[in-house]
């Protein structure tokens, strides 16, 4: 045992510097003088070290001191070697720990009296010692092991020379996790009885140190896996969202599984129209193998993993239905030959929550898609069908406004213009109708050109000459002669044009101002509309562009209009490959401005069909 005693610090110092000493070479005379001084000095220690009670019991307190500050497992094991080593004076420490998952004992630390690591290969200890400390729960000393009956026929005794020995257990809670276990080679006589209940009661408060680090350890490492797996399930989260293609949410949902289990296969079922599984996505060029009996027990809505325990030379695969609101609407399964682990398994139901979610938002979207694609095709037949009967009616009132078949009257003339402006309405409606429709299908036929923007302005102006004329506004155009030509469909920006100026003429009172200007901007050329009208309200600015959205206000209800014509024209500037937007102040006017390409890029090319 050591202690603080300057008569000890000086021995230890005396060790020390013979230990150096030794190591050199010396005459055989000098090294037996030696190794006899060596003996004696460690009589004299151990007389020193049969101090009274009161000094062992400060060593104790002091070397404890140090524990319970580390939370580091290797440190706090560290400091445990070196304080036995310490209050023990023993050659040699070792430290070992009952491993929780195996029982086995392992070696966790090992240190001399030099406060050297000791290498595995060094570990000459007692395991008759150290097992029968396990079994009795009790420590050991022997002054010689060679000649204590309970050890000296063992074969690690003899075979390692071993002498004095000291093992006591680690007991923590009442359980024993491991064992301290000290010695000295050379020397009997080392520990006595006092030494063993000293190392004893270390023994008790290094295990609490040892097991709070291992708990801490413990913690940590799951506080890190959660993080871990977290981190991993944002990912996977972040990756389903972003798709809302169905083929491409139960492969990634497939990839993904095949990733949080490390399973060497994936497939995910989804549910068919009838309600009946079938394998949507599984590894590239393989035909699925039987999974009837999972897609069975998918069906239940039950979501707890399933099993199907692997046969000879086939995998083990594990199921999980992929459930929203009660219902299973798929199933995620992944094979391993050696099963999947029950931590994989509840990671693989988190999967699955995810994904569920992910290929109903899938599913809604391609049902969504057909609706609005079986509305677009309603719109179209619908449209074409009474676009026929609309040409008659026009032509044939034309004809009887003419006088074609006979005089009429004036009374006559005024009903047959209100039937001519009807007629109208009804054809602007289901020309806007038909090319929504068109658009939205793709099938919208674009004739691209390049062409100079002020013609197109000026035939715009002089078909609603007479419009504005009516109103007394004035219509003001400022277009530079160097305006480079745009490449668009010159009809469309006629039918863009109509539109933002036929509002601009609606929505401005008698005798305001309209103004047309175009300027080159970013390698494009912005064209704007500028009037002197009511305005557009913020509240109003937010649905501007939306189907069928008209202002509640009473200036635009006095109007006619289907509230089609800037969703018709947005639709139209974009497919051209420009921008839209406005700016309006309610009271003062708005300006309605679009972008349209000046260059041939091949994003163009693409609604040329
Ligand atoms: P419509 O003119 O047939 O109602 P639009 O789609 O062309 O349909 O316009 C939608 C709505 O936007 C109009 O009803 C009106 O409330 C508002 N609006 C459009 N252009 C202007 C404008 N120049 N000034 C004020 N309000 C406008």
């Amino acid at each position: 045992m050591n202690s603080t005693t300057p008569q000890l610090s000086a021995l230890e110092e005396l060790q020390k510097a013979l230990n150096l000493l030794e190591k050199q070479t010396l005459p055989m005379p000098t090294r037996a003088s030696l190794s006899t001084a060596k003996r004696h000095l460690q009589q004299l220690r151990n007389a020193l070290q049969r101090d009274p009670e009161a000094s062992r019991l400060a060593a104790l307190y002091r070397v404890s001191q140090s524990l319970g500050v580390s939370l580091d497992l290797d440190e706090v094991l560290t400091q445990v070697m070196d304080a036995v080593i310490q209050l023990t004076g023993a050659e040699r420490g070792f430290l070992m720990l009952i491993e929780r998952e195996s029982g086995e004992l392992s070696l966790r630390a090992a240190r001399n009296i030099q406060q050297e690591n000791l290498q595995q290969e060094d570990m000459k200890v007692s395991r008759t010692v150290i097992q029968s400390v396990i079994e009795s729960g009790q420590g050991i000393v022997t002054t010689n092991a060679q000649n204590d009956p309970r050890f000296a026929g063992q074969e690690s005794v003899i075979f390692y020379a071993l002498r004095s020995v000291m093992c006591a257990p680690l007991r923590a809670r009442g359980n024993i996790i491991g064992v301290i276990y000290v010695d000295n080679r050379a020397q009997a006589g080392i520990f006595g009885d006092e030494d063993l209940k000293l190392l004893n009661a270390f023994a008790g408060q290094a295990a609490v140190a040892i097991e709070n680090a291992q708990l801490y350890t413990q913690t940590d490492r799951a506080l890190a896996d959660r993080v871990a797996e977290l981190e991993t399930l944002s990912r996977i989260d972040q990756d389903l969202n972003a798709q809302l293609d169905l083929d491409r949410v139960v492969e990634l949902t497939r990839q993904w599984a095949i990733r949080v289990t490390q399973a060497t296969r994936g497939w995910v079922a989804v549910c068919d129209d009838e309600g009946e599984l079938y394998i949507a996505a599984s590894p590239p060029g393989e035909t699925p193998p039987e999974l009837e009996p999972l897609l069975t027990a998918a069906n239940q809505a039950d979501p707890v993993p399933r099993q199907l325990t692997a046969s000879q030379g086939t995998p083990a695969y594990c199921m999980v239905p992929l459930i929203h609101n009660r219902q299973t609407i798929g199933a995620v399964i992944v094979a391993h030959p050696q099963g999947i682990r029950e931590s994989a398994q509840q990671f693989l139901k988190r999967l699955a929550d995810r994904a569920a979610a992910a290929v109903q938002n899938a599913r809604l979207y391609e049902a969504v898609e057909a609706a609005n694609e079986a509305k677009s095709q309603f719109v179209s037949i619908v449209t074409h069908e009474l676009r026929i009967p609309l040409t008659s009616i026009k032509g044939y009132n034309d004809l009887i406004r003419q006088g074609v078949v006979g005089e009429i009257n004036e009374q006559q003339a005024n009903f047959l213009d209100v039937i001519g402006s009807n007629v109208e309405r009804m054809s602007r409606l289901i020309s806007d109708l038909s090319d929504i429709s068109r658009i939205e299908r793709g099938k919208l036929r674009l004739e691209f050109a390049h062409f100079p923007l002020h013609e197109r302005v000026e035939e715009t102006i002089n078909s609603l000459r007479h419009k504005l004329e009516e109103k007394s506004q004035t219509i003001t155009t400022e277009i530079p002669p160097s305006l480079p030509k745009v490449y668009a469909d010159p009809s469309r920006v006629v039918q863009v044009l109509t539109n933002l100026v036929s509002n601009a003429w609606k929505y401005t009172p008698q005798g305001g101002k309209i103004h047309i200007r175009a300027y080159p901007e970013n390698g494009k050329v912005r064209i704007e509309v500028r009037d002197t009208g009511i305005g557009i309200s913020e509240e109003d600015q937010a649905r501007l562009f939306t189907q069928f959205f008209r202002s509640e206000s009473p200036a635009v209800r006095e109007q006619t209009g289907w509230g089609l014509g800037l969703n018709v024209t947005r639709r139209l500037v974009e497919v051209m490959g420009g921008e839209i937007g406005f700016e309006s102040k309610l009271g003062e006017g708005s300006t309605f401005w679009f972008t349209l390409p000046t260059s041939t890029p091949s994003a163009h090319q693409a609604h040329e069909d």
